[in-house]
């Protein structure tokens, strides 16, 4: 067949004849990056410290949530909580590999969705797996409403094996920031069971002080045993283009969340 019709035209890109390997070809692609939903603020409902406390902790908190609804977008990301424990628990006991244990632990996180999902139906928020995420959350959020999405990232078997041990490296925590990174959210806002991040687990550490600020660079330099959000995100954050900051709040204290929203500093600020 003839190659060329006469007068096409080739449109020159760049990249055409560039292998995408090559570090300063790599280096050369840094620009700018567009917010596509700036005014979109982004929440993580703990699964362990919020969704597992059940009525008591989680429906003052979808209250605070519909109160906020008129002045703030708010999407939902929801964590996995104690039965991901068990799931993951009996995974590693069987010898599965991290990518079948991060596939079993979304279906726990997608059950807490779904219910947090039933509990602000009747305000107009819809779940959304992940897919869905893109194609549907701006006409949910024309019509002013909000939407929950289950915080695991959806790399299934193609989780990325962790340093140590066999844990799923981007759960709940992680999969929800990066939803706020890639939509470039007004805010991210994790919500826990504790005032913030603290030089230790302050649940088992009588003398743990809390970090009322901290660039994500030294949150990862100070290599602390244990955090309230996965090891990942302060590594997340130093990569950020558009969220380069985070917020961990106590979701238990009625208020926490409205003044977080409004831009208050609450807690503990993680920034880039
Ligand atoms: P899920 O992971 O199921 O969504 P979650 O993230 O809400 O649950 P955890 O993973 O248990 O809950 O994280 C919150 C807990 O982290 C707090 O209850 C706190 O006791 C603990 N924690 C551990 N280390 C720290 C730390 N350095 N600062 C603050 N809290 C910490
Ligand atoms: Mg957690």
């Amino acid at each position: 067949m003839s190659a060329e019709r006469p007068g096409a035209n080739h449109v020159p890109s760049p990249l055409m004849r560039e292998s995408l390997v090559d570090k300063a070809v790599i280096a050369s692609t840094e620009a700018p990056v567009r917010a596509i939903l700036p005014h979109v603020s982004v929440l993580k409902i703990g699964g362990r410290s919020i969704m597992d406390r059940g009525r008591s902790a989680l429906l003052p908190l979808l209250d605070e949530i519909v109160e906020n609804q008129a002045r703030h977008t708010q999407i939902l990301g929801v964590g996995a909580g104690v039965r991901s424990r068990h799931i993951l628990s009996v995974g590693l006991d069987l010898g599965l590999p991290t990518g079948v244990l991060a596939t079993l632990s979304a279906k726990d996180a997608a059950q807490n969705a779904y219910m947090v999902s039933c509990l602000l139906a009747r305000h107009g928020f819809v779940y959304l797996e992940a897919p869905f995420l893109v194609q549907l959350l701006p006409a949910m959020l024309a019509a002013a409403r909000g939407a929950v999405f289950n915080g695991v990232p959806p790399y299934d078997l193609w989780e990325h094996p962790p340093d140590a041990g066999k844990i799923p490296p981007h759960r709940t925590d992680a999969g929800s920031y990066l939803v706020a990174e890639v939509f470039g959210a007004r805010r991210m806002i994790f919500l826990k069971d504790v005032d913030g991040l603290y030089t230790a687990d302050p649940a088992t550490d009588p003398h743990a002080q809390r970090i009322p600020r901290i660039a994500a660079a030294e949150l990862v330099e100070r290599n602390l045993p244990t955090l309230p959000i996965d090891r990942v995100v302060p590594e997340l954050i130093q990569r950020a283009r558009l969220a380069t900051e985070v917020q961990i709040i106590n979701g238990l204290v009625p208020g926490n969340l409205t003044r977080a929203l409004e831009g208050e500093h609450v807690g503990t600020i993680i920034s880039r």
